[in-house]
């Protein structure tokens, strides 16, 4: 079969964002790359589909800031090198009550990274968005740097560029283990990648499955990780006729995080004539190959639709949302992401990057930089790793310790 008597340099195991970003990263690295994709590229059963993801610089966790700035330069290499433009510049808007321990954290790290920012209270977040958000006399607005980026059209656009730098690209072709392949049996020596299409070997394999992440980590080397699929669902709500000039990005809507009882985001009129995007950051746990990929519009309208009567008035329509999109979080219980080589007999061959939590899209570029250098050099710097690695998990089963909110919805998580 075709490719089954070549070794690659590096066989990357998951086509979404990250695995097509990576592989697109070490083509350009001068590694001979196999990508492969259980579905079809492009499909809408894991994390990575849709029409928008927000990009912004603001973190109640001090080691993400950095990693955005990163992103944004490559995001610009990328779309440079393909002629594509896959994101969009806005400003971003972090609200919610001033005693809030998750955007008081927010502040603080935007402070101390010298961030460019404002601080407005309630009224003067109304005066710059021309009375479209409606705050509680007691909430704050952090304004910063922020955008928006096309999902799907980004997975694609890494996906060609990493064709045109020399990679294969394979998809349905489910990868069913990871072996160690060991030559004149003195141990070492790269690694079989066993799949529904044959047998494949690499030197090096990074791991980017997602929610399946868990199972396959189980499967190949019997690792147990704390990375739970969550299905999902983005909504979208009516802005009434008359008011559709406030909701675009060209008049300076934003996209917006707000942190409450709840973690709602959204992003500005962009995607489809008239509807503006609004969503809970959450889900409840499913089974990735199983699950229903329909929208949970039930719990949008329960959680979501009094957040939006009260902060748009009657400028959105709050009853329920007009549409809605299923997608699936692949999630750590710090919420942070999963950047670290598999271990054991595989010692630093192949390197697993899973548990994006629904926050690691706009850090794809960055990650694929990482992951290249661990695959060449062993290590990457830049990036503070200690905060990824599997083993935060061995001594405290919630992981990185957090003085602030969990910012999942629980609620949903419970149904
Ligand atoms: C509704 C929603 C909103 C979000 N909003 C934001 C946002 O605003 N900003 C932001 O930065 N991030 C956001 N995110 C998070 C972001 O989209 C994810 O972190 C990112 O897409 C994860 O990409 P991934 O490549 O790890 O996973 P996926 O896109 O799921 O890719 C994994 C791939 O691996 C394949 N695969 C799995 N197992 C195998 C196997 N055995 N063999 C071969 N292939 C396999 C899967 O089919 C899949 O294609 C959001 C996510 C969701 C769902």
């Amino acid at each position: 079969m075709e490719h089954q008597n070549r070794v690659f340099d590096v066989i990357v195991v998951g086509a979404g964002i990250m695995g097509s970003s990576a592989a697109y990263h070490l083509a350009k690295c001068s590694q001979n790359v196999l990508l492969l994709e259980q579905f079809d590229f492009l499909h809408q059963r894991g994390s990575s589909h849709g029409e928008s993801r927000t990009l912004r610089l603001t973190y109640p966790e001090p080691y993400y800031p950095g990693m955005v700035h990163e992103s944004l330069d490559l995001w610009e290499q990328a779309q440079l090198e393909s002629g594509l433009r896959v994101f969009t510049e806005t400003r971003h808007l972090d609200l919610g009550p001033v005693e809030n321990r998750s955007l008081g954290a927010v502040i603080e790290v935007c402070r101390a990274k010298s961030m460019a920012h404002q601080l407005l209270d309630s009224k003067q977040v109304g005066e710059l968005f021309q009375q479209v958000f409606d705050l509680p006399e007691n909430w704050v607005g952090l304004v910063t740097k922020g955008g928006f980026i096309k999902p799907t059209k980004a997975v694609s656009m890494f996906q060609s560029l990493a064709m045109r730098r020399g990679a294969i690209l394979k998809d349905n072709t489910e990868v069913l283990d990871i072996e160690r392949e060991s030559r004149g049996g003195g141990g070492g020596g790269g690694v079989r990648v066993i799949s529904t299409k044959g047998m494949f070997t690499s030197k090096k394999c990074v791991v980017t499955v997602g929610a399946w992440a868990s199972r396959l980590a189980k499967r190949v080397s019997g690792i147990e990780l704390p990375i739970r699929p969550l299905h999902t669902t983005v909504g979208y709500w009516r802005v009434r006729p008359e008011f559709w000039p406030e909701f675009l990005p060209e008049n300076g809507f934003p996209t917006f995080a707000c942190y409450d009882k709840d973690y709602i985001y959204g992003t500005p009129m962009s995607e489809f004539p008239g509807l503006v995007k609004i969503a809970l950051h959450g889900g409840y746990a499913c089974d990735p190959d199983t699950r229903e990929c329909t929208p949970d519009l039930a719990s949008l309208e329960k959680v979501v639709g009094p957040w939006v009567r009260a902060l748009f008035r009657d400028r959105v329509e709050a009853e329920k949302p007009a549409l809605g999109q299923a997608c699936m979080y692949s999630m750590t219980p710090d919420e942070d992401f999963v950047i670290d080589f598999f271990g054991g007999d595989f010692g630093k061959d192949v390197v697993l990057a899973s548990g994006f939590s629904g926050h690691g899209f706009k850090m794809a570029p960055v990650v694929a930089r990482v992951v290249t250098d661990l695959v060449l050099k062993g290590e990457a710097e830049g990036v503070e790793l200690d905060y990824f690695k599997m083993r935060r998990f061995e001594d405290n089963p919630k992981g990185n310790p957090k003085v602030f909110e969990d910012q999942v919805s629980s609620y949903l998580e419970s149904n």
